[in-house]
């Protein structure tokens, strides 16, 4: 069996951007800028975002074009290629591939598919880890030399973006995902444990390769509930951090501001600064593309609710947006019109209204006297029946969205 990293592969920090219509003529044209001649039979692991079910041209999944242009260059050139990717919680991973269309590309190509999640986890230390002293990884990508991020370029409630350092998620082992959107505060840091475990993670689980799909993203409420954004580029390049600095700036933010992008960098895991990063083409700054940042808080996003969010972690945070996506206007009929609907998640609430639903064990001690909903987190539904006083509404209860 080969040892992630074991072998040294060439790192430098220029980054790749190509722009047009065609995603898979995007995506071979910055693959064609660089030399990787020395994969000649060596066996390579796409890595693209499908965490989710979800359909081309909304910005949750990478584009299968991208995939697919992928897959035949790296076979021109001599290497052995197969797709893996573990999704959220609940998801499978079969079905994740052929929804985006992914089972289809591979097929033709006869490229493998692989659910890494398949198998034991192995385990992945992380000694100098500030969160996390290690990771549960995916068995099957250890079988591989040389991985290759692909996610799509998108805004990330939790995380700020979500791009090639946070894609490496997905090759964390089943629920083990989870666990990073559960860490108590680290003492003496005032950052989200999600983003130090996720700079933590990127010191022992980084890409070789990372290609960007910017073909279409989502701007705003990502991962799943923003909207869509085309810009139609395609990044590529060796350092994983310096393509998403890149991909930050297409996006009218910066690397700096994205707290596991400059965690990461600062302990030396790679290079944000644009002003040591060379970018090809020379113009490429001429295709920025703001994009809407992630809402402060949910409230924001839902007319007519609020949200008293007082040291949630973010599997709370998922499930109470996935149950207002789904039930907001449900709900309606069951609160006198014009009234304020609120919640409460996390604890060490002091005050806050009586009439506020309580989710979350967090939030045992305030619901005592208020209508609450436990679990650690609930799943969507679960809210929904305590609010209704209905056993069982909806053909989705019992599915949950974890935080990918
Ligand atoms: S109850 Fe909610 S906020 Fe508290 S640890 Fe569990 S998921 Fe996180």
């Amino acid at each position: 069996m080969t040892i992630l990293f074991s072998q040294k592969f060439p790192v430098d920090q220029k980054v790749h951007v190509a722009k047009g219509d065609d995603p898979y003529e995007n995506t071979r044209a910055v693959l064609n800028r660089i030399d990787l001649s020395f994969l000649k039979n060596k066996r390579v692991l796409l890595k693209p975002n499908v965490g989710r079910i979800a359909p081309l041209g909304q910005g949750i999944i990478t584009d299968s074009r991208v995939v697919a242009a992928a897959i035949d260059w790296f076979t021109e050139i001599g290497a052995n290629v197969a797709i893996g990717e573990s999704p959220i919680v609940g998801v499978d991973t079969m079905e994740a591939f052929h929804a985006a269309g992914i089972t289809e590309v591979a097929d033709k190509r006869k490229c493998r598919l692989i659910d890494l999640n398949e198998g034991k986890y192995v385990e992945l230390p992380a000694p100098d880890g500030i969160a996390v002293k290690g990771f549960k990884a995916c068995n099957p990508i250890f079988k591989f030399d040389f991985l290759v991020s692909i996610p799509v370029m998108k805004m990330h409630m939790h995380t700020g973006v979500s791009l090639s350092i946070k894609n490496m998620k997905g090759c964390l082992w089943r629920r083990s995902k989870v666990d990073l959107h559960m860490l108590p505060p680290v003492s003496g840091n005032e950052e989200k444990p999600i983003n130090i475990a996720i700079a933590d993670m990127s010191g022992v689980l980084r890409p070789h390769l990372s290609i960007i799909d910017g073909t279409v993203g989502m701007e705003g409420l990502g991962p799943s509930a923003g909207k869509a954004r085309a810009v139609n580029v395609v990044l590529a390049g060796l350092d994983p951090f310096a393509v998403d600095a890149v991909a930050c700036r297409l996006m009218g933010t910066t690397a700096e501001k994205i707290p596991h992008l400059s965690m990461g960098a600062e302990r030396g895991f790679g290079v944000i600064d644009l002003n040591q990063i060379q970018v090809s083409p020379e113009n490429w700054e001429d295709w920025i593309t703001p994009f809407l940042p992630p809402p402060e808080n949910l409230s924001i996003e839902f007319p007519n609710v609020k949200v008293h969010d007082k040291n949630s972690c973010s599997a709370c945070q998922s499930t109470l947006l996935l149950f207002l996506k789904r039930y907001r206007t449900v709900i309606l009929d069951y609160f006198p019109k014009d009234e304020l609907i609120q919640f409460a998640i996390g604890k060490g609430h002091e005050t806050i209204p009586e009439n506020t639903i309580c989710i979350g064990n967090c939030s045992a001690n305030i619901g005592k006297s208020r209508t609450f909903i436990k679990g650690c987190p609930p799943v969507a539904s679960e809210i929904l029946c305590e609010i209704t006083g209905k056993l069982s509404i909806d053909l989705l209860d019992g599915k949950s969205e974890t935080p990918d």
